[in-house]
Order: C-alpha cells, then sequence, then structure tokens
C-alpha cells in the first residue's frame, strides 16, 4: 500500500466539475476540494458543494470542502472579449467608477478604494505580477497607468500594490453574502484573504458561528497570509485561527518572490509549533496547466513543502481551468509520496524540551511516543473533537494515525491534517466494546492484520469531548 501523509487541496472549476473526472481525481488523492469565491455565483458553489459529497460517497473517501472568500482583493472587472493584451509603454485606466466592460484603453474595479489608496509613482502588479503598470496620475475615480510589462490580461485578474498598503477590510460585503452560502452547505473550511490581524480573523469566526447556528455547523478557519502587514503578527493571526495559507501568490507580490521561500518555512514552522494546520499555495504544478508533466522545478517545489511540514499542498488553476487536472493530482501525490519516504524523521528531537499541562494532550504524545519506539503498525485516536489526532499530526513520524470519530464534521475536517486518516465510526458508550469495535474495524479495513501492534488512545467516559486520558497498547489476536 503507497503511504502519503501530505494532503492535497485541488481547486474546482470548469476543468473539474464533470462528476466522473471528480471521482477521478478524488479516488487520485485529493484530500480537500476548494471553492473559490473569488469566481462564479453562489448557485455554482451549492451546485459544485453537493457534486463533491456525493461523488466523495461513491468513492468512499471522506473529502473536505473548503470555502475560500475573496476579500478585498482589488480585481480587474471583465473585458468585452474576455481579455485584451497589453504593450509596454501603453496607457491602461483603472476606473472605479466604469460600467462598461474593459478594452485596451482600460477596465472596470470591484474595489472601489483603489484611486484613494494609490499615487503617481506607484507599482501595481497584475496577474501575480506577470503584468506590471505605473500609476501615472488618479484623477477622481480613474487611475491613469503606463503600462511597464505587458502581457494577456483577462477577466478578473488580481492586482496587487507593490510593498502592501491597501486599507481595505478584510472581509467584503460580499463575503458575509459568502459565508452564508458556504455555511448553507456546512463548508468545513472557510479561508478568509487577506487578513492583517487577529480581529479580521475573529470577526470572520463571529459571522460564520452566526451563519452557521441554524445548520448546527462550526468551520474552521484558514487565515490566508499574503500580505506584507500579516507577517509581524503571524502568532497572533494563528492564535485566532484553525490553520493557514502559505498564500505565495500575493505574499510574492507583496513582499517580493526572493522572500517567499524563507517566509514559508517559518510559518510552517510556526504554525506547527502552534498545533494548527498549514496549506501551501499558488503555482506548485503550474506548468502543468498546459503542459501534461510537471517542470524539475515544481517537482522539487512540491517535495520541498512537503520536507519543510506541511498539511497539505494546495492546487489552483492547475485543477480549476487547466488542460491535465487528473494528472496534476496523480504525479502531486507520487511527488508527496516520494518526498516522504526519504525524509529522516526524529521524533525524540520533537520531544525535547516540551511540557504539556492536559492530560489529553499527555495522552496524545504518550501514544506517538511510544508507538514510535515500538515499532507500532499504527496510532489510533477514537475522537469527538479531532484534537488526539490534531496534536500527533504535529510530529513526524511514518505511522499512520487513523481518527476515529462518530461525527462527520469531525470526521470531514481531519481531512487536512498531516499523517491522519479519518474514519467514521459509531462508538458504544461502554469502553471495552469501543475498543473491541475499533479493533475489529480496523481489520475489516485491512489496517491491522494478527500480530500487529498498535497503540489506540480514548477517553473514559467515552463521547465526552476533550476527555481523552488512557492510551492502550495492543497486539491484534
Ligand atoms: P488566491 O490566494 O489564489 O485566492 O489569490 C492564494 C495566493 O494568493 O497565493
Ligand atoms: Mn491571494
Amino acid at each position: 500500500m503507497t503511504y502519503r501523509a501530505t494532503k492535497i487541496v485541488a481547486t474546482l472549476g470548469p476543468a473539474s466539475s464533470d462528476p466522473v473526472l471528480l471521482e477521478e481525481m478524488i479516488r487520485a488523492g485529493v484530500n480537500v476540494v476548494r471553492l473559490n469565491f473569488s469566481h462564479g455565483k453562489a448557485e455554482d458553489h451549492i451546485e459544485r458543494a453537493r457534486l463533491v459529497r456525493e461523488v466523495s460517497e461513491r468513492a468512499g473517501r471522506e473529502v473536505a470542502i473548503m470555502a475560500d472568500l475573496q476579500g478585498p482583493k482589488i480585481r480587474v472587472g471583465k473585458f468585452a472579449e474576455g481579455k485584451v493584451m497589453l504593450e509596454p509603454g501603453a496607457p491602461f485606466v483603472l476606473d472605479a467608477s466604469r460600467n462598461e466592460l474593459g478594452d485596451l484603453g482600460g477596465v472596470g474595479l470591484d474595489y472601489k478604494e483603489l484611486p484613494r489608496d494609490v499615487k503617481a509613482g506607484d507599482t501595481l502588479l497584475l496577474n501575480d505580477g506577470l503584468i506590471v503598470l505605473t500609476v501615472d496620475a488618479v484623477r477622481g475615480d480613474a487611475v491613469h497607468t503606463i503600462v511597464k510589462m505587458g502581457g494577456e490580461l483577462s477577466n478578473n485578474k488580481g492586482i496587487n500594490k507593490q510593498g502592501g498598503g491597501l486599507t481595505a477590510p478584510a472581509l467584503t460585503g460580499k463575503d458575509m453574502e459568502d459565508i452564508k452560502t458556504a455555511m448553507s452547505f456546512q463548508a468545513d473550511y472557510v479561508a478568509v484573504s487577506f487578513p492583517k490581524n487577529a480581529t479580521d480573523m475573529e470577526m470572520a469566526r463571529q459571522l460564520c458561528t452566526v451563519a452557521a447556528t441554524e445548520y448546527r455547523h462550526k468551520p474552521y478557519l484558514i487565515a490566508k497570509i499574503e500580505r506584507a502587514e500579516a507577517i509581524p503578527r503571524l502568532a497572533e493571526i494563528l492564535a485566532a485561527s484553525d490553520g493557514i495559507m502559505v498564500a505565495r501568490g500575493d505574499l510574492a507580490v507583496e513582499v517580493g518572490n526572493a522572500a517567499v521561500p524563507a517566509l514559508q518555512k517559518m510559518m510552517i514552522r510556526m504554525a506547527r509549533a502552534a498545533d494548527k494546520l498549514v496549506i501551501t499555495a499558488t503555482q506548485m504544478m503550474e506548468s502543468m496547466i498546459t503542459n501534461p508533466v510537471p517542470t524539475r522545478a515544481e517537482v522539487s517545489d512540491v517535495a520541498n513543502a512537503v520536507l519543510d511540514g506541511t498539511d497539505a499542498v494546495m492546487l489552483s488553476a492547475e485543477t480549476a481551468a487547466g488542460k491535465y487536472p487528473l494528472e496534476t493530482v496523480q504525479q502531486m501525490a507520487q511527488i508527496c509520496e516520494a518526498a516522504e519516504a526519504h525524509d529522516s524523521m526524529e521524533l525524540d528531537a520533537d520531544f525535547t524540551g516540551q511540557t504539556f499541562s492536559r492530560i489529553d494532550q499527555s495522552i496524545a504524545m504518550g501514544a506517538l511516543f511510544t508507538a514510535y519506539h515500538l515499532g507500532a503498525k499504527a496510532i489510533v485516536a477514537l475522537t469527538d473533537s479531532g484534537s488526539t489526532a490534531l496534536w500527533m499530526s504535529r510530529h513526524r513520524v511514518r505511522i499512520p494515525i487513523y481518527a476515529l470519530t462518530p461525527k462527520i464534521g469531525t470526521q470531514r475536517k481531519m481531512a487536512l491534517y498531516r499523517n491522519v486518516r479519518p474514519m467514521l465510526m459509531d462508538t458504544s458508550a461502554n469502553r471495552d466494546e469501543a475498543l473491541a469495535q475499533a479493533e475489529g474495524h480496523l481489520k475489516r479495513q485491512g489496517v491491522v492484520e494478527t500480530g500487529d501492534v498498535y497503540a489506540i488512545t480514548c477517553g473514559e467516559p467515552m463521547g465526552a469531548p476533550g476527555g481523552t486520558n488512557m492510551l492502550k497498547i495492543c497486539r491484534v489476536g
């Protein structure tokens, strides 16, 4: 059996909304599906979410849904012909009050504040920095620019200001509506674009909580780190979030390409140390949008994110709009497996100097330590909220963590956790029965067989959240 601990997030789009293809992609290794609210209407996302639930059930894989909010990203509007070709030296006007479709002379804007946030001499980067405009003058709602570096500009591409400093709040009116849509299909994760601080994340959480109440749902929140201002505030943002995304696209434009690899390593390290999740995103397999094989550099990039310890690697346009969505997932899964197989993992070094004050956390660490030194086949956690599995997954061991939960919401969230294999199991309230049930379940799934040793954690009384207080080492009889 192949072993892959690192998870794959794939963005759905026109290239991947066919049920047969989506099922193949899920079988090939997609663990989390991202719905990008920067594109499409509410109905499209509702329909895609329904499709994901249906197809993943058919494939027998539990897949999490991540709703990625557009945020205050400044985007150009739409063009009459879908796109234009900008030539260096040409004038181009970004006009917040323009209502007609764009052309070679200029285009409208979603973000109406842009003219107030920029001044003559500023550099604007479009489409992840592929197109560069220099601001010549701001007149009313119109930002007059000169094309410095040209290229093809198509509908709704993003605009960044070099060096950061846009004043927009992280949550727009559209985001608030989109949160309601996402909660109507119980999105497991909500990704917040461009948060500047913990307050932005707290506000997003509040909005989600209100919108989710009627569905008795509780999503996890991912802070997309893509603003220069967010870097010095990473610790507080992490504390207010369940995880972060290393959103290299916008981040690179704001802080400069060269700063990103070191920031990626720092962010992954900090997230794991804070018991939070981390996704590495953008351009990981970019060339596969048009080519059937990745470049050597892309292969190394994915492998290095795995070695950095990311929970997941993400695909954007590769699966949303690319020519080879299935092949991209297949190759990404292979790269993850190969990188992990050669990762040297020194568990003890991870543990040195750590102290725990919580009983449940100590049990989780005890299970990990024992399983590692015993050479156990599996670590098993009977978990309600998933936190036992989360703590275990913050350390690197090459022993799969099977997380058995009676809650479908917990099962889906855990689809993102590195090295965790979530399973649904309705455990009995009686401890001994529950342990026997768990072993039976693992045997039927082919996880363990007679003679295998595994470590299992549970709480007594059963089913109390945060109640894990028992570790048992078992040999399958
Ligand atoms: P986006 O976010 O694709 O929604 O812009 C990711 C990034 O900026 O890297
Ligand atoms: Mn972004």
